[in-house]
């Protein structure tokens, strides 16, 4: 119970200890005290036993003469009376009592005693403590005076000077006693001011940091410590208080974290939507991307439709607007062309020149087989494509390749190629796009073939495929001015039919026109790509020779000259021949295109004149003789 008490309080601790410490402390003293007491008691008493046995043995002496005048037992009651002690006993030499101031007298001495007493001597004694006296015992001294008497012995007998203890030790016993209520007094005083002042330099700061710590537990930091005191606890308050403004400024530092935290979760799940919004809008972009070229693509198709009617031009633009607006690296045109697929155009490849004019029979490679089937074909990666044939072997990259028909009213005209070098570059939807508008390729494709074929027919002769009069005049019109310009040479040839009429008068008018569209192909054969064969009129041509001297258009012209007389023969031994006037320009009689065929004129003339199957060079001087 009082362990349960005291354990409630440091203040109790304290004090209890305190207590503890200060009882311990007076026992010790007391015990000290007591025993200290007990010895000097011990020690007084023998010296006062030993005082008073002198004192009987000078009465006993003083009154020992004949006889003692006053008995020994009269003197042991007065000095035992006068002296305080308990009482005085003498034994006899056998250790019986023989004279004693109390009465009844003590019992013998016992055997031990009196053998311990027999070997003293007369200036020793001994004490002993019974419960209740302290035995002063020695041997009774035998002066010479008692030897007259008593029988001189070594032994006259023994005196016993027995004090009460309890009356010896009285009064150190009432010391300790008033000691010990001075000393219970003092500690309950004492316990009364230590609880008190415990209670207000430790219990109360104490209790006050406690209900501080308890706040802190209880996540309330603000408050502090505040006793000031300069002491441990004073030093724990204020320690206690430095982590509390730690825990604080850690408190405010992770609410900021914390806010920070859901800040960022914030921010981060804005960024997740913005992500995914700003994802949506990219595919939504790139969507309306695709599609504004795709827009683009068939925009910039139907304008060209309308506007470009040339078909190299056409190529041009399709391949060229296909591979810039649609990202493809390559893209290639072939047309059907008889039996066989021709590439007409090409764009973006290492050598693009170099695969016009490559042709595909049907079903050959990719292509052959899209021209066959009219399916498109798209292939990954043309590295693995054992069909795919490189266009020949001219392209030497591998990649994606994607082959479409261009159909028009159901005919496959030709294909569509695009390739990039990366492979799976195109997906489906490309694919579905280009069929789209392919079809409107296909259109243009057509619509510029018939236009040059109506221009072909406009500019050309019915009968023999060369050139009308027509078409002359700005081709002439065009190199006399680039003659004029770039002072280059520009010759004219003017061949006409020796003697057709009466070809035709023999063989038939029919057969006249065959013998023209023979010789016409036999005056193409013979000429240059860039001098061009008109057919003037009924059975006369005119050749224009850009770029040629006088010498070089008399070789030209006996080269078709002899060309006809050589191997225009008729079965039937019949043969045609030509005679050819060659002018050529710059020359001081010509000054204007219309003089310079008039001048092919004359020497055609002069041709005609020398005989026929010749060929005469324009001079000045037919000229006169023209006149003439
Ligand atoms: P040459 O020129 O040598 O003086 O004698 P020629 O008989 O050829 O005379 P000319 O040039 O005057 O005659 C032209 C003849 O060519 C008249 C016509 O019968 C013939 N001719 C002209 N155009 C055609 C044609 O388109 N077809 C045929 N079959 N004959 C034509
Ligand atoms: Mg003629
Ligand atoms: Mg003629």
């Amino acid at each position: 119970m009082i362990r349960n008490w005291i354990s409630k309080s440091i203040a109790y601790k304290l004090t209890a200890l305190l207590s503890a410490v200060i009882i311990i402390t007076f026992g010790i003293v007391l015990f000290l005290y007591i025993s200290l007491g007990k010895e000097f008691v011990y020690r007084s008493s023998q010296y006062q036993s030993a005082m008073i046995t002198r004192t009987i043995y000078d009465l006993l002496q003083l009154t020992g003469k004949k006889g003692h005048t006053v008995p020994p037992k009269e003197i042991i009651e007065e000095i035992a009376g006068a002296s305080g002690v308990d009482y005085i006993t003498l034994y006899d030499n056998q250790g019986r009592p023989v004279v004693s101031s109390r009465q009844p007298v003590r019992s013998v001495l016992s055997s031990a005693e009196l053998s311990r007493l027999k070997s003293l001597s007369y200036d020793s004694s001994i004490m002993q403590m019974s419960a209740k006296t302290i035995d002063y015992t020695a041997p009774i001294r035998l002066y010479a005076s008692c030897q007259g008497c008593h029988e001189n012995r070594a032994r006259l007998g023994f005196i016993r000077v027995s004090s009460y203890y309890s009356r010896l030790y009285g009064h150190t016993y009432s010391t300790a006693k008033k000691f010990g209520i001075l000393f219970v007094t003092i500690i309950i005083l004492f316990s009364a001011i230590a609880l008190s002042i415990i209670d207000r330099i430790v219990v109360r700061p104490l209790n006050k940091f406690t209900g501080l710590i308890h706040r802190a537990e209880a996540n309330s930091f603000l408050p502090r410590a505040a006793s000031g005191s300069r002491d441990e606890i004073g030093e724990m308050e204020s320690s206690f208080n430095l982590m509390l403004s730690r825990i604080t400024q850690l408190m405010a530092t992770s609410v900021e974290k914390e806010r920070e935290l859901i800040s960022a979760k914030e921010e981060l799940k804005y960024k997740d939507i913005l992500m995914r919004h700003s994802e949506e809008l990219e595919q939504v972009n790139r969507e309306l991307e695709e599609s504004v070229k795709e827009l683009s693509t068939l925009y910039n198709f139907a304008q060209y439709t309308v506007s470009i009617v040339d078909m190299n031009d056409l190529l041009r633009i399709i391949t060229t607007t296909i591979s810039e607006t649609l990202n493809y690296k390559e893209c290639a045109i072939l047309l059907r062309e008889g039996t066989v697929l021709r590439t007409v155009a090409a764009w973006g490849f290492d050598d693009s020149a170099k695969l016009i004019g490559i042709e595909f029979a049907n079903d050959e490679g990719i292509s052959g087989a899209v021209a066959s089937t009219g399916q498109p074909v798209l292939i990954n990666d043309t590295g693995k494509e054992t069909r795919y044939l490189h266009y020949k072997g001219q392209k030497k990259t591998e990649g994606s390749f994607m082959s479409l028909p261009l159909k028009y009213k159901d005919n496959v005209i030709g294909v569509l190629n695009v390739s990039n070098n990366i492979p799976n570059s195109f997906t489906k939807k490309d694919m579905d796009f280009l069929l789209s508008i392919g079809a409107q390729i296909a259109v243009v494709i057509e619509n510029s073939r018939l236009y040059e074929k109506t221009k072909e027919l406009s500019i050309t002769d019915d009968l023999t495929g060369v050139f009308n009069r027509r078409y002359m005049r700005p081709v002439l019109d065009k190199e006399w001015e680039r003659s004029k310009r770039y002072g280059k040479p520009l010759s004219v040839l003017m061949m006409d039919v020796d003697y057709f009429k009466n070809y035709n008068d023999t063989f038939g008018h029919l057969k006249g026109d065959e013998a023209l569209v023979m010789l016409s192909q036999i005056f193409k054969t013979n000429i240059r790509g860039i001098d061009t064969i008109v057919r003037y009129g009924g059975e006369e041509f005119i050749v224009i020779l850009p770029d040629t001297e006088a010498d070089g258009a008399m070789a030209v012209a006996e080269k078709l000259r002899s060309a006809v007389a050589g191997t225009f023969k008729q079965a039937d031994g019949s043969q045609l021949t030509v005679s050819i006037g060659v002018v050529t320009s710059p020359s001081e009689d010509i000054d204007s295109m219309g003089e310079l065929l008039y001048a092919a004129d004359i020497a055609l003339y002069q041709a005609k004149k020398k005989g026929r199957n010749k060929i005469m060079k324009y001079e000045s001087r037919y000229l006169e003789e023209d006149k003439g």
